[in-house]
């Protein structure tokens, strides 16, 4: 018998075994380019998201008044007044929402938090409880507070509004803001938490770092800005592009490039300057690897393991001559290239994750964090690169 004939595209099992739909911009619609939102599947099945949204992981709880931030003793779960949950379409999923409204606010920061969560699990290969649980059983996400600040915590994640733009834009549209205060949950969830100790700075400035970091690695997850980084540069991403930009609308209210040189003998004690080093090694470290990628591919005539630090030691100008690539050769090799890309972030990202298992959040200094991702990019998919990890963090001042 015809293996077709029994097949359907609508069949209800087809779309079960996939997921459940959500629309999400991989970053702010008013940044040129990204005014649609991308396609994303969640993997529940439809109807195990209910309205809400809600999951065994998170729920969105909207306030109809005015809420205060959280601060200890008041955390959730939340008990006034709120908007009707939003309630799936009648297929079970949720990207019948109409962009703008209240509702595609609410979905949107809930699809944004279950996305990271997907991304960082696939990188773990296992899933974690919260490092709130038992106490409180999910994530509780609000979408919208009258506040110029976005911050996660004890069972909550709450989205203010972004005050520097001409509309106040709400951080629940803004995947970077709300990946990066993932990041956080989801560290202290796996490394977990000092116990006998208050947090050194180290740890804070680390936690920083990462949380910066994965949010990078989140919005690599999209094909609309996998393809459009890779388009406007041609592949060659030793010049400035989005990747450096992405951390303009953070809750810290401050402008974190990933594109410094800073070493740590350039940095004090202050949290988010002391991240800038760490969040730079992991940076170049990425580009590194897509860069050995290119050339074992041929891809690429540079040889990224020829110099000892790549991007800073290539002058602009040799940048221009060797990398030089018209429109039409790039798209020859678009695919290629974005293969290159996909590997270089997943390994890079995996051994990120994987190297939380080797360390002791009471005593972990930028130091031990560095030999941790090493160790954990060799027993994995990054042993090839271990050395570009490691005189990457060296040359920052890691030993
Ligand atoms: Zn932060």
């Amino acid at each position: 018998m015809d293996a077709f004939a029994t097949w359907s595209p609508d069949a209800g099992t087809a779309t079960a075994s996939v997921g459940t739909r959500f629309l999400v911009y991989p970053q702010p619609p008013f940044v040129p380019g990204y005014e649609r939102p991308e396609l994303v599947w969640l993997p529940v099945p439809p109807g195990q998201i209910t309205a809400g949204p809600a999951s065994r992981r998170a729920y969105v709880r909207d306030p109809a008044l005015p809420k205060e931030p959280y601060q200890a003793p008041y955390l959730p779960p939340f008990q006034g007044p709120c908007f009707n949950p939003v309630a799936p379409g009648p297929d079970g999923h949720f990207d019948h929402l109409e962009p703008g409204s209240r509702d595609f606010m609410a979905a949107h920061a809930f699809a944004c938090t279950h996305r990271v969560l997907d991304i960082c699990e696939n990188y773990l290969g296992r899933t974690w409880p919260w490092f709130f649980e038992p106490e409180l059983a999910r994530l509780e996400i609000i979408p919208h507070v009258p506040w110029d600040n976005a911050q996660a915590g004890w069972g909550f994640l709450e989205l203010g509004e972004d005050e520097r733009t001409e509309t106040r834009f709400p951080f629940a549209l803004n995947f970077d803001v709300i990946a990066h205060e993932l990041a956080h949950l989801v560290l202290m969830s796996t490394l977990g938490l000092p116990r006998y100790s208050a947090p050194s700075s180290d740890f804070l400035a680390y936690h920083e770092a990462v949380a910066d970091f994965v949010s990078l690695i989140g919005l690599l997850h999209f094909d609309t800005a996998m393809d459009r980084i890779l388009r406007r540069t041609r592949g060659n991403l030793l010049v400035m592009n989005e990747l450096d930009r992405f951390a303009e609308l953070s809750e810290e209210k401050q402008v974190r490039r990933f594109s410094n040189s800073l070493r740590m003998g350039d940095v004090g004690h202050e949290v988010h300057d002391r991240s800038k080093p760490f969040a730079g090694a992991l940076f170049d470290t990425l580009i590194e690897i897509y860069q050995a990628i290119l050339f074992e591919r041929g891809l690429s005539r540079l040889d990224p393991r020829s110099f000892a630090h790549l991007r800073l030691e290539l002058s602009q100008g040799d940048l221009e001559r060797e990398l030089q690539m018209t429109g039409a050769d790039y798209e020859l090799r678009h695919f290629p290239m974005k293969a290159a890309l996909a590997e270089a972030r997943d390994t890079l990202g995996e051994a990120l994750m994987r190297s939380w298992d080797l360390l002791d959040p009471d005593r972990m200094t930028f130091a031990d964090a560095k030999d941790a991702l090493v160790e954990a990019a060799l027993r994995g998919r990054g042993a090839r690169y271990a050395d570009r990890i490691a005189d990457n963090f060296a040359w920052r001042g890691f030993d």
